[in-house]
């Protein structure tokens, strides 16, 4: 891997741990056992923050995967949305949070709010990492933030450029096209 791809850090790996470790124990606070907990991880860039976030929730939670395909192989939306892998499980009458890397035009999170509220979870809620609100093409409400950061395409802690770079510990700004 080529180090000089990637600008400054733009968050370590410390800053992360801290504010996934925050996010989690709101969530455990807001959900208090008993009853269901399930969280639903939009991959691919949202496992590693799912991996984190749920050892950070001191309390029982399910997981599930899904995969919605919004960029292709580029660095800007197409804004078509499409349904990759769908769950294994039903949501009726559960406690649901999707799990997302990042929510930046906002379409793939509306797309699947939209989906998920069909099948009558008890309760939809939002985690996201990272927010760029000045991208937002249509509103949606997110509960749970990481970090909110200015239009800089960025890799690492599960985001990628063309599927690489993905292992990247911390949060950095690509350069040079990631070539
Ligand atoms: P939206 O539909 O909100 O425009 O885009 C959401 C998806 O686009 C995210 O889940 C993510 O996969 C991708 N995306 C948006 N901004 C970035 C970015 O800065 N870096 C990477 N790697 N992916 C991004």
């Amino acid at each position: 891997m080529d180090e000089s791809t990637f600008e400054t850090v733009l968050l370590s790996t410390e800053q992360i741990q801290q504010r996934v470790g925050e996010i989690g124990r709101e969530i455990a606070r807001a959900y208090p056992e008993p009853g269901d907990l399930h969280l639903i991880c939009v991959l691919k860039g949202a496992f590693m923050f799912l991996g984190d976030l749920i050892r950070a929730i001191d309390r029982t939670v399910t997981i599930d995967f899904m995969a919605v395909s919004s960029y292709a192989k580029g660095t800007t939306s197409s804004g078509e949305v499409r349904l990759i892998k769908d769950l294994d499980t039903g949501l009726e009458g559960r406690n649901v949070i999707i799990v997302e890397d990042i929510v930046d035009t906002g379409l793939t999170l509306a797309y699947l709010q939209q989906v998920l509220r069909a099948r009558s979870p008890r309760s939809l809620r939002t985690a996201c990492l990272l927010n760029k609100p000045s991208r937002r093409l249509v509103e949606v409400t997110v509960d749970y933030i990481g970090f909110t950061i200015e239009d800089r395409f960025v890799v690492g802690y599960g985001l990628d450029y063309a599927e690489k770079y993905r292992n990247i510990p911390y949060i950095s700004v690509l350069q040079n096209n990631g070539q």
